[in-house]
């Protein structure tokens, strides 16, 4: 609900916001619970669509912990995942639980599935209850400056009208829509990454029973793309795939419904769960999305992308806008929810200095950004590529589920994404892949 349908804005906030999914909407939250006033514009009316429905480390709790999030407030809306696993096309699976802080007394042994339209809703909202000025449907068009060149607010659009604010500091938090990035040219792609996504929602999908009914699958195919199975709250699951476009995307942009009709029912694992289900979302948004592609700005292909900066004068980007690497680990809504924190802690010791300029946000915020999530989006970027071989992906799980000390390492990588974890782990990976990729003539690209 729009609890601001008839709101006049005032001329100036401490901070503006573009953009209200989860990056900006916990930003948005924590400076506003220190009593700042902030404005959130958020382009779409909510409840809206949007993928990223995984979440993998149980750390996320310590976030919501901040926020005043608690598992009372969630469990009636999402399902509770205790586990996940991958398979291969040769049958081998390896599963896990997901208590991995089980010292941390800030964290559950569980996660949720969020159904993203009710989570994105449900967060913006609890923003709202904490004192932030949220508005739905104003869509930010216009960037301003001060006579120094200091960006210092912007103008929207809402119900016909257009709205000029003004702030201290400009937070972009538009997603994969990059508003800041593309309006200053800085928006790169990852070159090594090719990959395209459609995904569905279903009713009624056959699902585990009991404690593992939230469990997440993910499935790998000799076919140049991959697939995950995301069980969310009854009735609904979540089921996606995610395609090499070098391969794929010549059949699924002439018709992309057909395209994924084919693929979820060519994997024994997802056909046998569909059985009795419907699917209950269709393909029209992705279409539109195909016919935009010419104009660079199709958000289900070209999705690997980040900023070349990540700070400017009276500016800031966080979440997807300041990068986006691939699905692969669902490790998005965990490193968004750290960099909309990461971020209110810096902007909050800011105030109290006095001091936002540009070189107090780059070192108090994106150096502490790249201590935290560099390395997990590097080994992100490798992985990525690596998902599309199913023979090497098989032999690594293989070894996790031989070697307990190997399989603690790819958990505590993975889905605790643990600093010491992921040091060790690029370390064997690089050692182990030197060994193997001249065996099986597959080439790995990754650049820091
Ligand atoms: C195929 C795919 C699968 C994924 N799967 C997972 C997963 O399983 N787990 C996971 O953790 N992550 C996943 N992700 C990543 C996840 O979707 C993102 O990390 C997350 O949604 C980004 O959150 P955000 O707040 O930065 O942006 P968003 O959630 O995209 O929110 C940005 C908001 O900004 C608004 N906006 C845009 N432009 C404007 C404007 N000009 N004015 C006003 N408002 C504007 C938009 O309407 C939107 O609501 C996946 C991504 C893809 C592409």
């Amino acid at each position: 609900m729009d609890r601001e349908k008839n709101f006049i804005p005032d001329d100036f906030y401490d901070f503006i916001v573009i953009g209200g999914g989860p990056a900006g909407a916990v930003f948005a939250t924590l400076v506003a619970k220190e009593g700042y006033k902030v404005i959130v514009l958020e382009g779409s009316k909510f409840p809206r669509f949007c993928v990223g429905e995984i979440i993998a480390p149980t750390a996320i709790w310590r976030i919501w912990h901040r926020l005043g999030v608690t598992k009372e407030m969630m469990d009636p809306l999402f399902i509770q995942k205790w586990g996940a696993g991958w398979i291969t096309p040769n049958g081998t699976q390896f599963n896990f639980d997901q208590d991995v802080h089980p010292e941390d007394s800030r964290c559950h042994a569980h996660v949720y599935q969020l159904d993203r339209s009710v989570y994105d809703e449900f967060l913006l909202n609890h923003a709202r209850d904490n004192g932030v000025t949220a508005l739905e449907e104003a869509r930010v068009e216009e960037l301003f400056y001060d006579e120094n060149g200091r960006m210092n607010g912007v103008s929207f659009e809402r119900h016909g009208k257009t709205f000029e604010v003004r702030s201290k500091l400009v937070v972009d938090a538009s997603g994969r829509t990059n508003f800041i990035p593309r309006k200053l040219g800085i928006r790169m792609e990852i070159e090594e990454l090719h990959s395209f996504a459609c995904f569905a929602h279903w009713e009624d999908c056959k699902k585990d029973q009991g404690k593992n009914a939230g469990d997440v699958r993910l499935l790998f195919t000799e076919n140049d793309l991959w697939y995950w199975w995301a069980p969310l709250k009854d009735p609904k699951s979540s089921i996606g795939i995610v395609a090499n476009k070098n391969v794929h995307w010549d059949e699924y942009s002439k018709d992309p419904e057909a395209f994924y009709e084919k693929w979820v029912l060519n994997h024994p694992f997802i056909k046998k769960r569909i059985e009795n289900a419907t699917r209950i979302t269709n393909f029209d948004v992705v279409k539109t999305r195909i016919n935009q592609a010419s104009k660079d700005s199709a958000l289900l292909t070209n999705f690997h992308a980040r900023s070349s900066e990540a700070v400017g004068d009276g500016w800031v980007l966080i979440g997807d806008t300041l990068g986006f690497v691939d699905p692969v680990f669902s490790a998005g809504l965990h490193v968004v929810h750290g960099s909309g924190m990461i971020l209110a802690d810096a902007v909050i010791k800011g105030m109290k200095e006095n001091n936002l300029s540009e070189g107090f946000i780059e070192k108090e915020y994106h150096e502490k950004y790249k201590e935290e999530f560099q390395d997990v989006l590097f080994h992100i970027q490798g992985w990525a590529q690596l998902y599309y071989n199913p023979k090497f992906v098989d032999m690594f799980l293989k070894w996790g589920n031989r070697y307990p000390k190997i399989r603690d390492m790819y958990i505590r990588t993975f889905i605790a994404f643990e600093k010491k974890a992921i040091k060790e782990f690029s370390k064997f990976f690089l050692k182990i892949f030197k060994n193997v990729s001249h065996k099986s003539g597959f080439k790995l690209s990754v650049k820091k």
